[in-house]
């Protein structure tokens, strides 16, 4: 990426070095997901040029530095989208997902849409892949399944036969669905496209709402009996933030997934009912590293099965067409780049 807004081009860059404790990973697989797009839209401050995106990624060791000792050369591995320092205080209290020191591949660092991808602190950010998944699997879980994980899982608290509301069903918002449904609750999932909504009932969701036909937080109370118990905003949108707020029963807890960026940076917040009904409000950054294993045992078992969110894959030449298609609220499924031939690719290519 040598602009923002301008087409991506596949060029050949110099091989990056592994750091001392990092290593450096052959991508076999990288997402294509919205924070890509509000990368090349310009959006995010951390981004600078030239750059490479890609965050989501999954694919083999193929160097380490010195001082790794968990990790070898031939490893499958994915990675958080989020690496932590390991010496500031949220890292050393396992929050790496909100580092002091925000590693972000694709962000403040080149990312994985190219063939080799450097990653620092490998004994701590890395994720050994179970032999079950797949890389084009993986790569659809560092991002936007791991984010719906932590919604459901760690800030909702989801318990089963719960009511759960998913404002937007976007890559995120289905993984949520999807995770939702394996631990039990009832969804109901809100959106303005028709066959969106289709994705979500085949998912598993109980009800689908469409955000153009009805107020979304008088339907969810009337479907649920005074609202849901826990609610996501997984647009990321003044609208949708407080419509979810305004979906929730009292008590009920409010978990930010979608980001706010650019024009959306402030939300009005329906403070009123927070008091009134003692809601909760949390915000999401990706998932700590330490959650991993439990979200890979679930997969592993066959509760949940990410590939099923998986629309395409295409090729790296394609990603900037796609980044440039992501402009639209409607997004059907994950689409990822997969490097099915990673020698024949060129190990050094990267769409920058
Ligand atoms: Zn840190
Ligand atoms: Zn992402």
């Amino acid at each position: 990426m040598h602009a923002f807004r301008e087409p991506l081009r596949v060029e050949s860059v110099p091989d990056p070095e592994p750091a001392r404790d990092g290593v450096v990973v052959e991508v076999r697989a990288t997402g294509v997901c919205r924070s890509d797009w509000h990368g090349w839209m310009g959006h995010d401050p951390a981004i600078a040029l030239p750059h490479v995106p890609g965050h989501e990624l999954a694919g083999v060791v193929a160097a380490a530095g010195p001082e790794v000792r968990g990790f070898a050369p031939g490893d499958r591995v994915t990675v958080p989208f989020c690496c932590g320092c390991g010496r500031c205080e949220p890292c050393r209290q396992g929050q790496t997902q909100i580092c002091d020191a925000d590693y972000q591949p694709g962000f403040t660092a080149w990312g994985s849409f190219a063939g080799l991808v450097a990653l620092p602190r490998a004994d701590l950010n890395l994720v050994p892949l179970p032999e079950e998944l797949g890389f084009t699997e993986a790569a659809s879980l560092g991002c936007r399944f791991m984010t719906a994980y932590a919604a459901i899982e760690v800030h909702g608290r989801v318990r089963a036969g719960d009511w759960v509301a998913v404002h937007g069903c976007g890559g995120v918002g289905l993984a949520a669905i999807m995770v939702a449904v394996a631990r039990g609750a009832g969804v109901v999932a809100v959106d303005v496209d028709e066959q969106t909504l289709e994705l979500a009932r085949s998912l598993g969701a109980a009800h689908a709402v469409d955000a153009r036909a009805a107020d979304p937080a008088s339907a969810i109370a009337e479907l649920t009996g005074g609202g849901a118990h826990v609610s996501l905003d997984a647009l990321g949108s003044a609208a949708t933030c407080a419509g979810s707020i305004r979906s929730l029963r009292k008590r009920g807890r409010h978990v930010q997934v979608g980001l706010l960026l650019d024009d959306e940076r402030d939300v009005g917040v329906p403070m009123d009912r927070v008091i009134s009904y003692e809601l909760e409000l949390r915000g999401v950054h990706g998932m700590a590293v330490s959650h991993f294993d439990a979200l890979l045992r679930t997969i592993a078992r066959g509760a949940l099965d990410p590939g099923r969110l998986v629309g395409r894959t295409i090729a790296l030449e394609d990603a900037g067409a796609e980044l440039a298609a992501m402009g639209g609220f409607a997004q059907r499924g994950v689409t990822v780049i997969a490097c099915d031939d990673p020698a024949g690719a060129g190990p050094s290519r990267a769409a920058s």
